[in-house]
């Protein structure tokens, strides 16, 4: 049964016509009292509208979380834990209408934000209860008089600048472990996709003390700029595009502070002739993993949107990957049987349409796909079929990121060859490698420059597994225990005895 349409009878969201920023713990309208439209990609149309944030909005964020700094950074690991359980919980009892909401606000299909951005929502959630727990300082005995004892303090008041394809889910993944470390928080919300993280702000808002999470909406450079370039701002954790993150380590610099980037990616996933051995079932897992580039409508950093496969499988594996692709089902994101959505925001159609262009014009063999599509009832929609080009690492639509559901595919020789190929790019972020040789699986997984490698899957995201990147990919890590510390400063205290 297909989700009735925000608006329309039936439908459990109701968006507000005009959403505020959270600071203090209130709902502030802008300063300037200028606003943004909120677009949905599904049909094109305004559904509702947030506040377009100038320094002035930023400044009472910043104060108000400056303000309830003292007493949450003093809280017990206890009462955080508690906290983020509390937040979890609310989550999980209302996730078919944040789905929906998010669906809708983003494109993505509804199958995908039920079965997986909301739960990893809330497990990131019940992950830093847990390991905020476990965490302990440490005690070392310098010599028989001295002794040096180890604090994880909080860092303070930090900057979290999020973009527009996981709205929930990249919340999440920044609020959580900030708050179990006990900073205070200034979200800043993608300006494409602003209310689905401002109704799980609604939702949650009773639980938060007031100031320990503000958000201030808005543009980049108008509102997101400001944030990271505040000399009261302890921390930036961006997460965006490679150029932005460039921008966001200058604004750092300015005030000598710490930042962890989270960018963009053009990750290889290498298919080794052994995947149709003889074990069909691992084939055809092997070619699920390969339309994983569809998934989210390809406006994922992970992508595997440059797919290398073995020349002795090549005409197979292209029959059973085209098959496989022609089938995906494109449509309406609120329909569960929809497994490609629309494209974010009428802009990034724009950009994906011009990739499809230059593909062509490089030379590339396009097998499938390369043309927008129209939904019929969302003509206003933004939609793009999956679409598969041949050709060589070195041409643009291998090397730069489309963030659409685009993949190119080269053929490689041997081992060595595919992680020559795999590595010739300036991202790491992700990569995938599919075989039943385990020692070429553990080579390739190490010689790949990728801060995560999933061997014989794709597209996995548990909250106690590390994730970032290499290279232009970014630095930090986000999910696991490591995002704790880059939350905290290690204080030690010598004392002689
Ligand atoms: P973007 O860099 O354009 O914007 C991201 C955020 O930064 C938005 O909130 C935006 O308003 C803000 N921003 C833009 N300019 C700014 C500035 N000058 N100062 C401060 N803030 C500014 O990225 P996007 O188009 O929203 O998102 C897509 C990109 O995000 C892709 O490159 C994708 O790979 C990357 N991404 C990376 C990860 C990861 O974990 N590595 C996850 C998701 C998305």
């Amino acid at each position: 049964m297909v989700y009735a349409h925000p608006g329309q009878p039936g439908c459990p969201v109701r968006f507000r016509p005009q959403y505020e920023n959270f600071v203090g713990g209130k709902w502030v309208p802008p300063v300037e009292g200028r606003y943004l439209d909120d677009v949905s990609p599904v049909d094109g149309r305004v559904f509702t509208r947030v506040p377009r944030s100038s320094l002035a909005d930023v400044e009472l964020a910043v104060t108000a979380a400056h303000d309830a700094l003292p007493v949450w950074s003093s809280t017990s690991p206890v009462e955080r834990a508690r906290l983020l359980l509390r937040i979890a919980d609310r989550l999980e009892s209302d996730m078919e209408r944040l789905a929906v909401a998010e669906s809708w606000e983003n494109g993505k299909p509804i199958r995908e934000a039920l079965s997986a951005d909301l739960p990893l929502a809330v497990d990131h959630f019940r992950y830093f209860a847990s390991v905020l727990r476990a965490q302990e300082g440490s005690l070392s005995q310098l010599d028989p008089d001295t002794v040096a004892y180890h604090f994880h303090e909080p860092i303070g008041v930090v900057a979290q600048i999020i973009p527009w394809n996981f709205p929930l889910l990249l919340a999440a993944w920044k609020l959580a472990p900030a708050l179990a470390a006990g900073n205070c928080a200034v979200l800043k919300p993608a300006e494409q996709t602003p209310a689905s993280v401002l109704l799980f702000i609604e939702l949650i808002a009773d639980l938060l003390p007031d100031g320990v999470v503000n958000v201030v909406n808005g543009l980049g450079p108008e509102t997101g700029r400001p944030l990271a370039l505040h000399p009261r701002i302890a921390k930036i954790a961006f997460t965006g595009e490679t150029g932005t993150g460039q921008e966001i380590m200058r604004y750092a610099a300015e005030n000598v502070v710490p930042v962890t980037l989270e960018l963009g990616g053009k990750s290889p996933n290498v298919f080794l002739p052994d995947v149709f051995a003889d074990d069909d079932e691992f084939a055809d897992k092997a070619v699920e993993g390969f339309v994983m580039f569809a998934l989210n409508q390809g406006e994922v950093c992970t992508c595997p949107s440059r797919a290398l496969v073995h020349e002795s499988i090549w005409d197979e594996f292209l029959d059973r990957a085209l098959e496989r692709t022609r089938s995906l089902v494109l449509g309406d994101p609120l329909d569960p049987a929809t497994m490609v959505g629309a494209q974010a925001s009428a802009e990034q159609l724009q950009k994906i349409l011009s990739y499809l262009e230059i593909g062509r014009g490089e030379g590339a063999d396009l097998l499938t796909g390369g043309e927008q599509r129209s939904v019929p009832g969302l003509e206003g929609g933004y939609y793009v079929e999956p679409t598969i080009f041949a050709g060589r690492n070195d041409m643009r639509i291998f090397q730069e990121e489309i963030f659409g559901p685009v993949v190119s595919v080269t053929s490689f020789s041997d081992v060595d060859d595919a992680v020559r190929i795999a590595n010739d790019s300036r991202y790491g972020l992700g990569a995938g490698v599919w075989t039943r040789d385990g020692t070429a699986a553990y080579r390739m997984a190490r010689a790949i420059q990728a801060g995560r490698v999933w061997v014989n899957c794709y597209h996995a995201y548990p909250a106690h597994a590390a994730f970032g990147g290499y290279k232009q990919s970014g630095f930090g890590r986000e999910t696991h225990l490591d995002t704790l510390r880059h939350y905290q400063q290690t204080k030690s205290v010598l004392v002689s005895y």
